[in-house]
């Protein structure tokens, strides 16, 4: 699966590895004498959840909190915070790119249609 590196925000794949154990048990009794490899699902009589809320769970759970390439593979180094020049990028064009709003109201009224 992709996710999105929490550095770069790049799409980087993801492997998830889970493995579900589950047995369902009837209460807390049952779940002691469960073997430790499996985990156990505490149901009320009667009760039972979807299949997809199951895998859910176990797949958020699986799920690194906040997936980040290894610092190699990452678009963004962490050099780059500290060798970025703070100046120049913002100041150089401002001026070419101020749009004086009035230009553009004339343009829209040259551009009635002729009839
Ligand atoms: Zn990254």
């Amino acid at each position: 699966m992709q996710v999105a590196c929490q550095r770069c925000m790049e799409p980087m794949p993801l492997a998830v590895r889970s493995e579900i154990s589950l047995a369902v048990v009837a209460g807390p009794e049952e779940a002691e004498r469960l073997p430790d490899e499996l985990d156990p699902l505490l149901l009320e009589k009667d009760e039972s959840i979807p299949l997809s809320d199951l895998l859910e769970d176990e797949l958020l759970l699986a799920l690194p909190v906040a997936p980040v390439h290894p610092v190699e593979a990452c678009g963004l180094r962490l050099a780059d915070f500290c060798d970025e020049p703070e100046v120049g990028l913002v100041d150089a064009d401002a001026d070419e790119e101020k749009v004086n709003p009035f230009a553009q109201l004339a343009e829209l009224k040259s551009e009635k249609p002729e009839h």
